[in-house]
């Protein structure tokens, strides 16, 4: 019979935490959804006490899914654990999680604490969490860094104070297999009641190993793996959700140990949170990466075709890829169209198809075949997860070895038409300025990236951006065959998110520390000059600047 690993995922908290992965409420929520259809048995959702943002999305979480236990993450601060409480204690199957270092460099250093302290502390943080359920994992941070001795004493307290799930996480990404392998036995010999707890491990990718260090846990006794859709997370990333499955499934030969999750739901979560971010993972990624199933050499060409296991070790369709290529054209009905993206793994409502089908069309005239990537492009940038304030109505570019490119740009809000025109570097960059120009908010470029979504000179452009407004970063995203247009959209995608946080933010009245837009004083200059105006008392969006 073999053993069931629990699948706790991190994605909204430890992923959320890389450079360019952060993600809004709607955001979070979507991609919770999916973690649940992708049958992960834990969502960790977030850390409350990190902002008000965290909170929030955490409790919005909390309150809508429903199967999976949802974990809220806290120090071993009072303060902490109260408040991850709060964010989820609506949830049909809450966890509190809560975490301290336990390595002497870590205690000395970060915490300047002596262990006796941090013992003190840990205690009563499990006492204080099991008080509110009976759900507590405690995680001993930098774990394979500490004098195993206090690690065990630290484990055991925990365990008798009442954690049910016990994490040893490898911080730093520091530990190779077999020395995990050694310090998961050591603590199954050696910590009293350990059997009455769940032995979990948390792998960081600092050397390319956290996949494989999970791997050895489970071999040693750990039956709870955390990890992130992607890998992604602190610094290199942690355990990839996808590889640790899919060797569990591949090898249940030598592996005797199943998961909930449902592997074809893999694919899709990975795409999902790519949309989401903009970050898309390397092509030679294992499992969901563009090569992963490309054979290109012709001997392998010729194996494959003749019999697939001779260089595949799993199907792609194992994973949710569909292979298929899409017969669809421009005289395609909305029917049609729903149907094959149903098939895709994307079943829309009405109002979404209606979208979807609106930009297939418009699509269709530019573009003779449409690829199932397109399809997939034209769903995600259909999906607006903010109202749309401001609305491209029309943009004409001017590009070329002559400086500057020039941008005229029309957008619609509020039922009027507002026109502004720019000079750029380049068009997208002109593009942009008229763009500030019209709604008054002058965002700051930190990231752009653009992709062919399939293959050809007429292939989609997907663009993804991340925005700088008043100190707070937005994602936007657009995909067009016209890259310049796919650009200016993206760019106001962010936009938009800006003016809906400002008003859900007004509309609350929250206490937040977090920077009011409709505190920024009129006129105020930034370092590129010009004004810059948002909202006023109401929230209401005032607009200057008009040509
Ligand atoms: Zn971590």
């Amino acid at each position: 019979m073999p053993h069931r690993i629990t699948i706790f995922d991190t994605t909204l908290r430890d992923g959320e935490q890389s450079p360019g992965c952060s993600m809004n409420l709607e955001e979070k929520v979507r991609l919770a959804r999916q973690l649940d259809a992708l049958g992960v048995d834990v969502i960790e959702a977030g850390f409350p006490m990190a902002s008000e943002d965290d909170f929030r999305a955490v409790h919005a979480v909390a309150r809508e899914i429903r199967r999976p236990v949802i974990a809220a993450l806290a120090r071993t601060t009072r303060d902490d654990v109260e408040r991850a409480w709060r964010a989820i204690e609506s949830a049909a199957r809450p966890r509190l999680h809560t975490f301290i270092a336990t390595s002497d460099l870590h205690m000395q250093h970060k915490l300047r604490k002596t262990r006796a302290e941090v013992l003190d502390m840990a205690v009563g943080a499990v006492r204080l969490a099991k008080s509110f359920t009976p759900d507590v994992e405690f995680s001993a941070e930098d774990a394979t860094r500490s004098d195993i001795g206090f690690l065990c004493t630290v484990v055991q307290k925990a365990i008798e104070a009442g954690a049910t799930t016990i994490n040893i996480p490898d911080t730093v990404g520091y530990t190779t297999p077999t020395e995990f392998e050694r310090i998961i036995r050591a603590l199954r010999e050696r910590v009293e009641g350990i059997g009455r707890a769940v032995l979990s491990v948390h792998c960081h990718n600092d050397l390319g190993l956290a996949v494989a260090n999970s791997l050895a846990a489970v071999e040693a006794g750990a039956r709870q793996v955390e990890c992130t859709i992607n890998g992604i997370g602190e610094r290199a990333g942690n355990a990839s959700l996808e590889e640790l499955v899919m060797a569990l499934y591949v090898r249940r030969d030598i592996l005797p140990y199943t998961t909930g999750v449902a592997t074809t739901e893999i694919y899709k979560s990975s795409q999902l949170l790519s949309s989401i971010t903009g970050v898309h993972v390397q092509a030679n990624k294992a499992v969901v990466g563009k090569n992963a199933f490309a054979h290109e050499a012709g001997i392998h060409q010729d194996g494959v075709l003749k019999e697939r296991r001779t260089y595949e070790i799993m199907t792609p369709e194992s994973v949710g890829i569909k292979t298929n290529r899409l017969v669809l054209g421009k005289h395609s009905g909305r029917h049609a169209l729903g149907r094959k993206l149903a098939d895709l793994g994307y079943p829309l409502s009405r109002p979404d198809l209606d979208r979807a089908y609106a930009r297939f069309i418009e699509i269709a005239d530019q573009k003779k075949e449409i690829f199932d990537e397109d399809l997939i492009a034209i769903v995600h940038d259909g999906m607006r997860d903010v109202p749309e304030v401001f609305r491209l109505k029309m943009l004409q570019a001017t590009a070329g070895s002559q400086k500057p490119s020039t941008a005229t740009v029309i957008l619609e809000t509020e039922g009027r038409e507002k026109v502004a025109c720019a000079l750029g570097d380049g068009p997208v960059a002109a593009a942009y300025t008229a763009i500030d120009e019209i709604t008054g908010f002058r965002g700051r470029l930190l990231d752009y990236s653009i992709r062919a979504v399939s293959r050809g000179r007429d292939a989609i452009g997907e663009v993804s951006v991340h925005v700088d407004f008043n100190g707070r970063s937005f994602t936007g995203k657009a995909a067009s065959t016209d890259v310049v247009d796919a650009s200016a959209r993206a760019y106001l995608h962010a936009v938009n998110k800006g003016l809906g946080l400002a008003r859900a933010l007004d509309a609350a009245e929250t206490t937040s520390a977090l920077p009011r837009l409709s505190e920024v004083p009129d006129g105020k200059e930034d370092t590129v000059g010009g004004p810059m105006r948002v909202a006023d008392s109401e929230g209401v969006i005032r607009l200057i600047h008009l040509v």
